[in-house]
């Protein structure tokens, strides 16, 4: 067998084995025409479903198929009960009334394939039937070797379906994804309800309301006390203001006054001095003098 079919009958069972659930040692049920061509082509059972499925198998045969063998003469036959005695036998409903081997090979096999069997036959009607079931690797004897069939349509598109199911999330990721997003429905809504609730929370509200009004009243005691002491000063400033800012023109006016009064003094006083200069020019007696500035004060 050539090193490329042996690699792609090993990806074949790979993909049987991920679609599918096989397994090694893979379970082989054979037919009778199976047995009688392998036996006419001499073929090394053992050796060559090895290079075929390239892991651990078992080879089982149905009642029937034995029964039919049995009943086939000539070496040919002696060769293919041979084999199937090494063969393991699987019991089937029919040990009483045996039917042809393709017949109880489908039956075995059922609709689903359920215990992942591998089937080795020679009958085309029963490939054929069989690769309408999905998950059916079938082998055949062809020029000395076992030859694995591709894997059919319907096997491709049962993958196909899988993988595509795989990537959806399952019955219980979708159950998790449904708690997930009414957890995040929720956790969506409890803020708005916080919000809500920062408005109409009346707690919140007396607390506003019962906290606050003290400050205003201290502040208003604060600012009436402020507002007096403000007024207070501002009096006193007023009192001290016109004392200090008024004397300026008083004084220049009492100054001015002074002036005057002292001016006119000076004036009378330069006047009487020449009067009594003229005097004493005349008569230059001190006593006069000191009568005259006796009278000066006396005038004043
Ligand atoms: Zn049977």
């Amino acid at each position: 067998m050539r090193p490329k079919t042996q690699r792609a009958y090993r990806r074949t069972m790979h993909s049987y084995s991920l679609g599918f659930g096989f397994r090694p040692p893979y379970q082989l049920l054979v037919d009778a025409d199976f047995c009688l061509e392998a036996s006419k082509q001499k073929i090394d059972m053992a050796t060559e479903l090895e290079n075929t499925f390239q892991e651990p198998t078992k080879t089982f045969i149905t009642e029937c198929s034995i029964q039919e063998l049995r009943k086939q003469q000539g070496p040919a036959a002696a060769g293919a009960n041979g084999l199937a005695r090494k063969f393991e036998r699987r019991r089937c409903p029919h040990t009483h009334q045996p039917i042809a081997s393709a017949d109880c090979v489908a039956q075995v096999i059922g609709p689903e394939n359920k215990y992942n069997y591998c089937v080795g036959s020679q009958n085309v009607e029963l490939r054929n039937k069989l690769r309408e079931i999905p998950g059916i690797p079938m082998f055949y004897v062809k020029s000395h070797m076992i030859i694995m069939e591709m894997m059919s349509k319907k096997s491709k598109e049962a993958i196909k379906k899988l993988e595509q199911e795989k990537m959806l999330p399952s019955a219980k990721e979708n159950e998790k994804l449904k708690s997930a997003k009414m957890i995040a429905s929720t956790k969506e809504e409890e803020p708005k309800k916080k919000k809500k609730t920062k408005g109409v929370n009346p707690l919140a509200c007396k607390k506003s309301t019962k906290i606050p009004p003290p400050p205003p009243k201290k502040r208003k005691r604060e600012l009436e006390e402020k507002e007096k002491k403000k007024k207070a000063k501002k009096e006193e400033d007023e009192e001290k203001e016109p004392s200090v800012i008024e004397p300026t023109p008083e004084k220049q006016e009492d100054t001015g006054a002074d002036d005057t009064e002292e001016k006119k003094k000076k004036r009378r006083r330069r006047k009487k001095t020449k009067k009594t200069d003229a005097e004493q020019q005349v008569t230059p007696n001190p006593e006069e003098n000191s009568s005259n500035n006796n009278n000066d004060v006396e005038e004043q």
